[in-house]
């Protein structure tokens, strides 16, 4: 794939790497280019690294109308050598594509996909901020730009990357758990449905459940399935819980769940962790039971943004709580979050291939 690239001037561009004092927040700053490509006729084309600006769509646009859009999410850290590697991207590529497919909408060849974001971000690679836990946030997007009313699925996309240079997620430190919404009322999604998919409309389509799931003093809710008997999970996260003897339980993969990559890589990690991880039907009335009884001890969410984040406790609909353990951030639930994320800024050695480097190419703009 020969990308081409139209950069910004060196006085638009950003000329200084990041101090560690410099605050930058979670998904907040953009870098200066993106990348874009496009189908027509059949094949991709043009694919290219250009200066981050709007750009046009047909107001006709399939995606405007009738959603085809779908969209990943992904981190690249930086070492001690001074060099930015990616984690999983094969993992969010493969993806992607499985999104598309659930849509109706063209893929991208994952090496093409890994070529754009690596190029990309070595480009862009002075945004990198300098603070602890920092990283680049990565989000690649498919959407449909063919300019047409009837519903069928559009012959033209997009594929676009932007990347988002962000400090700690929790910028206080691991030490904060969350309380979830149990909902009936709220459904995300059914078998046969768009679950399994990264769809920007599944999100659309739970804004008006984390509204509510705010007004009653929760960070978001915690989905079941249509007949309300067994735990899915949250709206951007997979849900986990984890019993007194360490087992950690993650529901099996359906699909009406989408398949976290932050919960595949803690399966795979299980023995690093020293401890059992397994996937299960999760049952709403014997999860609440086992938190009454203590014989589950800890809980929450896997998800690239936040890694893994504590839930403390739960609130119903009738406004019944329920506390897990002591509704504090639990010993194995701190281990996962610690091991994962050492594995990612290359403190300890993690399963080989899971990151890999950004090579610095002859036209990297770039002296950091
Ligand atoms: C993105 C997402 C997740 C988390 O997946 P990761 O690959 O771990 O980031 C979980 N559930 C839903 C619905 C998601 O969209």
């Amino acid at each position: 794939m020969q990308i081409s690239y139209n950069l910004k001037s060196n006085s638009e561009r950003r000329q200084t790497a990041f101090e560690p004092k410099d605050n930058v927040g979670f998904g907040e700053l953009r870098t200066d280019h993106m990348f874009l490509m496009d189908f027509r006729d059949g094949q991709w084309i043009n694919p290219r690294i250009v200066p981050y600006a709007p750009f046009e769509v047909a107001p006709g646009a399939i995606a405007l109308h009738y959603g085809q859009s779908v969209f990943e999410g992904a981190k690249a850290f930086r070492h001690k050598d001074g060099e930015i590697y990616t984690f999983r991207l094969d993992k969010n590529a493969e993806r992607l594509n499985r999104s598309a497919d659930i849509l109706c909408m063209q893929g991208v060849p994952e090496a093409m996909q890994r070529a754009g974001i690596e190029a990309l971000i070595d480009i862009d690679r002075l945004w990198f901020p300098m603070q602890d836990d920092a990283c680049l946030y990565i989000r690649p997007f498919i959407f449909a730009t063919e300019d047409r009313l009837s519903v069928s699925p559009s012959e033209q996309y997009t594929f676009c990357v932007i990347l988002s240079p962000s400090g700690p997620y929790y910028k206080a430190g691991f030490n904060q758990a969350i309380r979830l919404l149990i909902s009936e009322r709220f459904h995300r999604a059914v078998s046969g449905g768009t679950g399994a998919s990264k769809a920007s409309g599944n999100y659309a389509a739970s804004l008006k459940a984390g509204k509510v799931a705010a007004e009653y003093g929760a960070a978001q809710v915690l989905y079941l399935d249509a007949t309300n008997q067994q735990i899915e999970e949250v709206g951007a996260m997979n849900h986990f819980h984890i019993l007194k003897d360490g087992t950690v339980i993650i529901p099996t993969f359906t699909d009406t769940i989408l398949k976290s990559i932050t919960s595949e890589s803690i399966l795979e990690l299980g023995r690093l962790l020293g401890c059992e991880v397994r996937q299960e039907t999760v049952m709403l009335e014997k999860f609440i039971q086992d938190i009454e009884s203590g014989e589950i001890i800890e809980a929450g969410g896997f998800g690239t943004a936040a890694v893994v984040a504590p839930v403390g406790s739960y609130i119903f609909e009738d406004r019944r709580v329920l506390t897990v353990g002591d509704g504090s951030v639990g010993e194995h639930t701190k281990r996962i979050y610690k091991v994962l994320t050492d594995i990612q800024k290359g403190y300890i050695q993690g399963p080989k291939d899971w990151l890999v480097k950004v090579a610095r190419k002859e036209n990297s703009a770039c002296a950091a």
